[in-house]
């Protein structure tokens, strides 16, 4: 499998094994990041054997990209608006073909069919072959069948994020027979849409992309019935009479019985000279996995320390050159958890850099190079540097919401016993009852999620969460 890996790196990997030597399938998780394992015998085949190779293709179609078929971007790699592109269609499960116009001559030639001069870059090449100049997300949107507006004018349930917290909430809330609406800013599965590779969560001891549990989650959610509204930003909540109003970004409102926020976390932005000049252009906040393909026998860098940053190596060093991950403290073990460290000090194409910060970025039009602070010594030094991913501190996605909501001085939204502590609490709560444990100061409203104060920062944790949020929406919607 080593030596496979190295010739078809995307190829799913599964392992015949017996039931006394599960260690060769914990080696080969490790080693060579295992998709699936599947205990002796494999009888009958109809039952054991071709449903996971089915979900193995599945997957593995969900990342290929046709050379003929589906949606072709063309655009110039260091373009943020390409980037941005990408990142919706990637996000949104959409699989697209990339077409760079600096590397790819077929660019020019579609162009040239397709009468596009470079001004009108990026263009986005639909499947049934005609041209969006410059489009805007939700004109991409509404191409590939997503649905940005409301069916319905009240809903039980609105939820707010469809990150784990909020896809939970969602196929919890619908299973439960209520009138369910999820809405999302940018693509289902949150942060954890991002990841490389989840491999906490229980049940799936071979790991699980962000994608795959994202997939699945919401194909579950709209099963029972829920409705997915996206790309959509919720922008304030009204409370009248009871009913809560939700106002979303393109000036329109719908209306709820009860609200959960699982609005999540979002990373901080890398506040250093040149830094923000190359955002999408070099620089990208999470996004490993939409830009990883392009850093092909590229040196690339990562700031960060926790699993986040650690996942995103792993996931970069399949292609890039190489990749420095740049930490602060003196090395990992504090941070990330021991099977990421474990999985990282094997590939040889990754270091750690200790003592590091990024303290400028420079380059012409995109990233080209980086100063580095040893934080010990004060020495700067310079590197070439052909991307840097961002996987820094998290703020919560609350600044949006009304100053009624409580919450920490950080802006995480406070609930239940914590909330009940804060001495403003009296002030604003006025039911003869307590906070319900993912109750907000306003009653009706829940916080699930990252987003949360006190919350515990997992996928398991926030799934947790979402569904528990819907067993305290039936009981408040039973009392009022
Ligand atoms: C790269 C990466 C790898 C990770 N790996 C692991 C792992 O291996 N194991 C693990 O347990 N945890 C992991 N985590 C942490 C885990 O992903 C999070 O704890 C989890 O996603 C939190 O879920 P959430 O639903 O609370 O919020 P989020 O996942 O942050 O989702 C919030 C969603 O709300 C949307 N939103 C925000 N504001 C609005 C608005 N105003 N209107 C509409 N929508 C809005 C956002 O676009 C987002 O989709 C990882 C995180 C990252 C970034």
């Amino acid at each position: 499998m080593e030596k496979a890996k190295e010739f078809y790196s995307q190829a799913k990997r599964a392992l015949l094994t017996a039931y006394s030597d599960t260690g060769a399938a914990i080696r080969a998780i490790n080693e060579v990041q295992l998709d699936y394992y599947l205990m002796k015998p494999w009888d009958p085949p109809k039952e054991k054997l071709f449903p996971i190779i089915d979900e193995l293709l599945d997957d593995w179609k969900n990342h290929v990209i046709p050379t003929f078929k589906g949606i072709r971007i063309i655009g110039l790699q260091y373009s943020p608006k390409s980037h941005e592109l990408k990142d919706f269609l990637r996000g949104n499960l959409i699989p697209y073909q990339w077409v760079d116009f600096e590397s790819n001559p077929e660019a020019r030639e579609m162009m040239a069919t397709f009468n596009i001069d470079e001004k009108d870059l990026p263009v986005v090449i639909t499947s049934d072959g005609n041209p969006m100049i410059d489009p805007s997300i939700r004109d991409v949107a509404t191409e590939i069948g997503l649905q940005p507006d409301a069916q319905e004018e009240v809903y039980d349930v609105i939820i707010i994020g469809a990150g784990p917290a909020g896809l939970a909430a969602a196929v919890y809330g619908a299973s439960k027979g209520l009138n369910t609406l999820l809405i999302e800013k940018r693509a289902p599965g949150g942060q954890a849409g991002t990841s490389s590779r989840i491999e906490n969560y229980l049940g799936f001891p071979n790991g699980l992309s962000g994608e795959e549990l994202t997939r699945r989650a919401i194909t579950q959610a709209k099963r029972f019935g829920a409705e997915f509204l996206s790309p959509q930003e919720v922008v304030s909540i009204e409370v009248n009479d009871g009913y809560k109003i939700i106002h979303l970004r393109d000036e329109t409102m719908v209306k709820a019985k009860c609200i959960v926020i699982t609005t999540g976390v979002v990373y901080r932005k890398l506040d250093v000279k040149g830094v923000s000049d190359f955002t999408g252009a070099g620089v990208y906040y999470g996004a490993a996995m939409t830009e990883a393909a392009e850093c092909s026998n590229k040196e690339v860098y990562i700031s960060g320390g926790e699993n986040s940053a650690g996942q995103a190596a792993m996931y970069v060093a399949n292609y890039a050159k190489h990749v420095t991950i740049l930490i602060r403290r003196d090395s990992l073990t504090s941070s990330m958890s021991q099977y990421l460290i474990d999985q990282i000090d094997k590939t040889p194409n990754i270091t750690v850099a200790s003592h590091s910060e990024v303290v400028e970025a420079q380059g012409d039009t995109h990233l080209e190079r980086l100063h580095l602070k040893d934080t010990q010594t004060g020495e700067i030094r310079e590197v070439v540097a052909h991307a840097l991913f961002v996987f820094i501190g998290a703020r919560p996605y609350t600044g949006w919401l009304e100053s009624t909501i409580l919450k920490t001085d950080r802006g995480f939204i406070e609930t239940g016993k914590e909330l009940m502590l804060n001495p403003e609490f009296k002030r604003v709560w006025h039911e003869k009852r307590e906070a319900a444990l993912l109750e907000t100061c306003s009653p009706g409203i829940f916080a699930a999620g990252d987003v949360r104060a006190c919350a515990m920062n997992r996928v398991a944790s926030a799934v947790g969460e979402g569904a528990m949020s819907i067993k305290m929406i039936h009981e408040y919607l039973a009392e009022n």
